[in-house]
C-alpha cells in the first residue's frame, strides 16, 4: 500500500491545539504519514500565547535537509513562519528539493492578538513563498494584509483571490469565518484567479475555535498527499473543519481547540 506523506513547516503550540500539533493530528486522522519542521516554539494554552521563541535559520534548514535527503513529502503546508529570514530559508528548501503541492497558510496573528509573523515579513511571503504555492488559505484579515484590499463583500473576496493568484499562487481560498454580516453561514471562496466557487457552511456559534486555520490547511495538504485534485481536497477539508469546530473541545479556561475525532 502506498502511504501518502505530508510535511508541516510551522510553529509548535505547547497547548496542543494549533500549529504543528494540530497539523500532525489532522494528518493522522486523514490517513497520511506526518512529518514536521518546527520554525518556532510557542508557550501557549487555551488562554493565549505566553511566549514565542523562533528557531534559528540553521535549525529550520537542517530539519528540512533531513527530510529532503531521505523522505519525500507528497504534499506540504506552511503555518507560522515568524520572520522574513525563515520564509526565505523555507522557500529555498522547497525549491531545492522540488517539493510540490504546497499549501501556504499565511499565519500572521493568533486569536488573542499575539504576532506570529513580523509585519515586515509580509512582503517576503509575497515575493518568495506565495509564487511556489499550489494554494494559499488566508482568512479575511490575512487576505487584506496580503493584498491591501479591504474586504466587505463577495466581490472584494474575488478581487483578493485574483490578487493572490497574480502573485503566483495557483489557487486561493479566502476563508469567510471572520466575515461580518452573515450570522448564519460562513462562505469560503475558492478561485484560480479567473473562475470562482463558493463553499458555504453553517456558522457555528462557539468561542472554541483554536487551531481552526491550521487544521483546515493541514487537511488540504493531507488530501493532496493522497493524490486528490485540489477542488476535492478543499471540499473535504471544509467538511473536516466543520465537524472539528462543531465538536470542539471545551478544555482549558479559554478558547478550546478543534476536535480531530469528530
Ligand atoms: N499558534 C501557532 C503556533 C500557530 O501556528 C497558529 C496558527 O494559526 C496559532 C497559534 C493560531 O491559533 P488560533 O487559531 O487560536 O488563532
Amino acid at each position: 500500500m502506498k502511504i501518502g506523506k505530508a510535511l508541516t513547516i510551522a510553529g509548535s503550540d505547547s497547548g496542543g491545539g494549533a500549529g504543528i500539533q494540530a497539523d500532525i493530528k489532522t494528518f493522522q486522522e486523514l490517513g497520511v504519514y506526518g512529518m514536521s519542521a518546527i520554525t518556532a516554539v510557542t508557550a501557549q494554552n487555551t488562554l493565549g500565547v505566553q511566549g514565542v521563541y523562533p528557531m534559528s535559520v540553521e535549525a529550520v534548514a537542517r530539519q528540512l535537509d533531513s527530510i529532503g535527503t531521505d523522505l519525500r513529502p507528497d504534499a506540504l503546508k506552511t503555518g507560522m513562519l515568524f520572520s522574513g529570514e525563515l520564509i526565505k530559508a523555507v522557500a529555498g528548501k522547497v525549491k531545492q528539493y522540488g517539493w510540490q503541492h504546497l499549501v501556504v497558510d499565511p499565519v500572521m496573528v493568533a486569536k488573542g492578538g499575539s504576532q506570529l509573523l513580523k509585519a515586515e515579513a509580509v512582503d517576503t511571503m509575497i515575493s518568495h513563498l506565495i509564487p511556489l504555492a499550489t494554494v494559499v488559505t488566508p482568512n479575511i484579515p490575512e487576505a487584506e494584509a496580503l493584498t491591501g484590499i479591504r474586504i466587505s463583500s463577495r466581490l472584494d473576496k474575488m478581487k483578493a483571490a485574483r490578487a493572490i493568484c497574480q502573485m503566483g499562487a495557483r489557487y486561493a481560498v479566502i476563508k469567510g469565518g471572520h466575515e461580518e454580516g452573515d450570522e448564519r453561514q460562513a462562505v469560503d471562496l475558492f478561485s484560480d484567479g479567473e473562475w470562482y466557487e463558493e463553499y458555504a457552511g453553517p456558522r457555528i456559534d462557539t468561542r472554541h475555535t483554536h487551531g481552526t486555520g491550521c487544521t483546515f490547511s493541514a487537511a488540504i495538504a493531507a488530501e493532496l498527499a493522497q493524490g486528490k485534485p485540489i477542488r476535492e481536497a478543499v471540499r473535504i477539508a471544509k467538511a473536516y473543519i466543520q465537524a472539528a469546530i462543531s465538536h470542539s473541545l471545551h478544555i482549558g479556561g479559554g478558547s478550546g481547540p478543534t476536535n480531530h475525532w469528530a
